[in-house]
């Protein structure tokens, strides 16, 4: 495209950037104000200018004003026909029925982005009569049409109404950008524009041409600068001219997709020869790693012009690899870079993975299924690809797999803890269902932490859930808890905690304690194992084990389903914070929970000097003195 083709365009699609409407007060609210000063009568404090962002308070002074209506600032709304597959990405190779898709999605997402309204219009009707009708109702309905078609359709006779010169359809007013200047379909644009005067254009047919490289070139060097100039932002033909250079003319023309891409021994052997390795991918994506020796430059960057290219790239001489997940979106950025003189700009096929795939991947690199399933907490600030794995690696012990260990381990499973052990001697019976959700109806009669590890593999098949079908006693406890990073607590004696908390003490390992009873739960961590003197234990709490009699377990007492989930998922957060080291843990407080007053209460809790678990005078006799200890209870 000639640069004088983009400064008229830019002349004509500046003419849309702000348009008007008068909206009733009722509507008016939240949007900007344009066009005019509004003045309020005396008394009433609102002055509004133009740009103003109409709030509530300044339309009841407009209305008390005798104001009905105000113009405000309307974003202009925009019709997308697509002809063809002409805005694909290069070498993507569409099948028949999503190129439309595909095409629109891009156009849409772009417009979008500028600010803009747009509506996908369907696909023109093949009769060019009927297609005619659907041109002239966009143009009625929208501000502003655009459709693309490819260059190779421009005989087609559907698209006879855009390309008339004689102005029989003077209500769809058009301007044409001709991909191939000098193109006899294609009316001269100053021309055109011209005739017209200031009078903006109703619609703009972009023709682009079939093949996809020339096509990337155009868009990315058209595209861009088009929507600009429909927003305003660029409004000047000389600054257009001075940053645009043209490509020079043949650069695609000869390349398909292959000229654009290597492979990864190829893209390697030029890495150790000193190319440029960019990773392409965005923020959120480079938080999970860039690889050794890569220059972080997101593709969205790149194509707002946000980012400058490295000065090693700017001779033009140099070799630019591009990498990003799987090869799509560097295909795009080579083509760009190479629009922007960087001749020897390669997308590297097959992206990321396979590029650790053959060079060795970084060691506790995540895999696809983890940056996928994960998504959404790598973006976490205090999370990331790193937390992420310290999540693969940690080992959680969940004692019980029932009320509190349900949900405790759903959701670390979820999170992605590695290694989940679950310990528990019960088999599933009915009565269970109402408070314990990681079992189902038909695992009734089947062992608990069996029907625990087939729903937590079910959920998510990477991680490794070792079930223990065993009772926690003072033989075993050592042995069960050994390697754990964290110890969630849903035992349902006073026997198991006692001896759950000593064997934490002794082996170091934080225990996170949960207990739920009829409407009530608490929840804490105890870490006197790692931090004595400094963080209580489960006895500075509870002492002794209190008489049968008064503590009731759920089988006599009863408790409302809901108050486990509440308990777990708080075990599983303080579990979840403490591998990850955020926050401030449940450390020296217990927080309870009321469902009925629906109130969370924080108490403290203070190491009790005199403690029979962690005081200065404590002696640990061994775990078999602590179970005769609560038996004789
Ligand atoms: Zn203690």
């Amino acid at each position: 495209m000639a640069a004088s083709d983009i400064v008229d365009l830019l002349r004509l699609g500046a003419a849309h950037r702000t348009d008007t409407e008068r909206v009733p007060l009722l509507r008016a609210r939240g949007r900007v104000l344009a066009d005019a000063v509004v003045t309020v009568r005396s008394g009433l404090r609102a002055e509004l200018r133009s740009g103003h962002r109409l709030t509530a308070t300044d339309l009841g002074a407009l209305a008390e004003a005798g104001h009905a209506e105000v113009p405000v600032a309307r974003r202009p709304t925009v019709a997308v026909f697509t002809g063809g597959d002409g805005l694909r990405p290069p070498g993507v190779p569409l099948a028949p029925g999503e190129r439309f898709d595909a095409c629109r999605a891009l156009l849409m997402a772009l417009l979008q982005e500028a600010g803009l309204e747009p509506v996908a219009w369907p696909i023109l009707p093949a009769a060019p009569d009927r297609a005619e009708g659907a041109l002239a109702d966009a143009a009625q309905a929208f501000d502003l049409v655009i459709a693309c078609v490819e260059a190779d359709e421009r005989g087609d006779p559907r698209w006879a109404p855009l390309l008339a010169t004689d102005s029989a359809h003077d209500a769809i007013p058009m301007a044409l950008t001709p991909a191939s200047p000098g193109s006899p379909s294609a009316p001269p644009l100053r021309a055109w524009a011209a005739a017209r005067g200031a009078r903006a254009p109703r619609s703009l047919c972009l023709l682009l041409p079939e093949d996809a490289a020339t096509v990337a070139n155009a868009w990315s060097s058209t595209g861009a600068r088009l929507i600009d100039a429909m927003q305003g932002v660029v409004e000047r033909g000389e600054e257009v001219r001075a940053a645009s250079r043209p490509p020079s003319p043949g650069v695609f023309a000869a390349e398909g997709r292959d000229a654009l891409e290597l492979d990864v021994a190829e893209a390697g052997a030029r890495f150790a020869a000193g190319a440029t390795l960019i990773d392409v991918r965005e923020p959120h994506e480079h938080a999970l790693g860039v690889p050794d020796g890569a220059i972080a430059l997101p593709l969205s960057q790149l194509e707002s012009g946000a980012a400058a290219l490295p000065a090693a790239l700017a001779s033009g001489k140099a070799v630019a690899l591009l990498l990003c997940a799987s090869g799509q979106r560097s295909l795009r950025a080579a083509a760009l870079l190479r629009t922007r003189g960087v001749a020897a700009a390669f997308s590297v096929r097959g992206g990321a993975a396979a590029w650790q795939a053959e060079r060795g991947s970084s060691p506790g690199a995540l895999g696809a299924d983890a940056l996928d399933r994960y998504d959404r907490q790598l973006r976490l600030a205090g999370v990331g690809a790193e937390g992420q794995r310290r999540l693969l690696d940690a080992r959680v012990v969940v004692v019980g797999a029932g009320g509190l260990g349900s949900p405790a381990a759903f959701y670390l499973a979820a999170a992605g803890v590695g290694t989940l052990a679950l310990v528990d001697d019960d088999r599933v019976e009915r009565s269970n269902l109402q408070r314990q959700i990681l079992h189902t109806d038909r695992a009734v009669g089947v062992p608990k932490v069996a029907s625990a590890r087939e729903r937590l593999l079910a959920l998510n098949p990477s991680l490794r859930v070792d079930a223990v079908e065993a009772r926690v006693g003072p033989d075993n406890v050592e042995g069960l808890l050994r390697g754990a990073d964290v110890v969630i607590d849903g035992s349902d004696t006073f026997a198991a905690r006692y001896l759950l908390d000593a064997a934490c003490r002794e082996l170091g390992i934080p225990l996170v304690y949960g207990a739920v009873e009829r409407f009530t739960g608490q929840v804490a961590v105890f870490d006197a194992g790692r931090r004595r003197g400094a963080a209580p234990c489960y006895r500075c709490l509870f002492p002794e084990p209190p008489d049968a009699e008064a503590a009731p377990n759920c089988a006599e007492a009863g408790v409302l389903g809901v108050l486990p989930g509440l308990v777990g998922l708080l075990q599983a957060t303080e579990a979840l914070k403490l591998i990850l080291g955020l926050g401030e843990p449940l450390v020296g407080r217990v927080l309870t929970v009321d469902a009925l007053s629906m109130r969370f209460r924080t108490l403290e809790l203070p190491v009790d000097a005199r403690c029979p678990g962690c005081g200065a005078d404590a002696r640990f006799d061994g775990y078999a003195a602590i179970d005769t200890f609560c038996a004789s209870r």
